[in-house]
């Protein structure tokens, strides 16, 4: 398969491209590409665009940029996820299934029964490093936009200062009397909330019924924190996104 590389510059048809750092030696050292190989290059504002591999130093590779093109992998759903924070290689999981399933915007957040505390120079870390796994995941699976990742916050003032706009809103809940796919159908957008490896409070559960979040269920089985996201957003883009086709 064709390198795909996510470039941080708006890229324009026909430039010439350089590329520098860890990035450069990424392609030269551990993917062994040469001069004349082509590759794909994504800017993260929708489309994907060719490029051949013009010149390459140690640490620069340069790179002639084609026409742009549509990718056409981003999903018409456009699904929020609300995901508590869980340990460390956990929630990396989270955020790379996550954006490979198409997610758009994910937002951690820390709630009561969650092991992870995270303060303002901790949190602004995790965040850059999630930030790093979506892109990854993106150059991987062929996505051009990478979800937006949101800073760490309290679940409570989450709620507090929810963002309007998805058609529905949905929250986990083992044991829920509906199931996941059967809510109700979300015109473009679905927001959906899933609990860190210590599930919700019930204060949490309250709080959700009362920003008018519906109680949903993935089955008779409890999943992990990490395979309850991935199942619920594999259903979610086969019931009403991308994977019906
Ligand atoms: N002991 C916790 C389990 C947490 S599992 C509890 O009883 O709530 C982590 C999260 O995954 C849960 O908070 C929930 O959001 C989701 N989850 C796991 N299995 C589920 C199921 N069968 N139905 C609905 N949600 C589930």
């Amino acid at each position: 398969m064709k390198t795909r590389l996510f470039v941080s510059e708006a890229l324009i048809n026909g430039t010439v491209v350089v590329v520098e750092g860890d990035r450069a030696r990424y392609l030269g050292r551990v993917l062994r590409l040469r001069t004349g190989d082509p590759i794909t290059v994504f800017d993260g504002t929708g489309p994907e665009w060719p490029a051949t591999i013009e010149n390459m130093t140690k640490s620069t590779v340069t790179l002639q940029v084609g026409d742009s093109r549509e990718a056409g992998t981003e999903s018409p759903l456009k699904i929020h996820l609300v995901q508590g924070v869980s340990r460390g290689e956990r929630m990396d999981f989270v955020v790379q299934k996550a954006t490979e399933l198409g997610v758009k915007r994910i937002t951690p957040v820390l709630t009561e029964y969650g092991v992870v505390k995270l303060d303002g120079d901790r949190a602004a870390k995790r965040r850059e490093h999630w930030a790093g796994v979506a892109v990854s995941a993106c150059e991987q699976s062929g996505r051009t936009r990478p979800p937006l990742i949101d800073a760490p916050i309290s679940l409570k003032q989450w709620f507090g200062a929810k963002p309007a706009g998805a058609d529905v809103d949905l929250i986990l809940r083992p044991g829920a009397g509906t199931p996941l796919a059967g809510a109700t159908a979300p015109a473009t957008k679905a927001c959906i909330l899933v609990g860190p490896e210590g599930g919700f409070s019930d204060t949490e559960y309250e709080d959700a019924e009362v920003a008018g979040f519906d109680a949903v269920s993935l089955g008779p089985r409890i999943l992990r924190t990490e395979t309850a996201a991935a199942a619920a957003l594999a259903i979610m883009q086969s019931v009403w996104g991308d994977l019906r086709k």
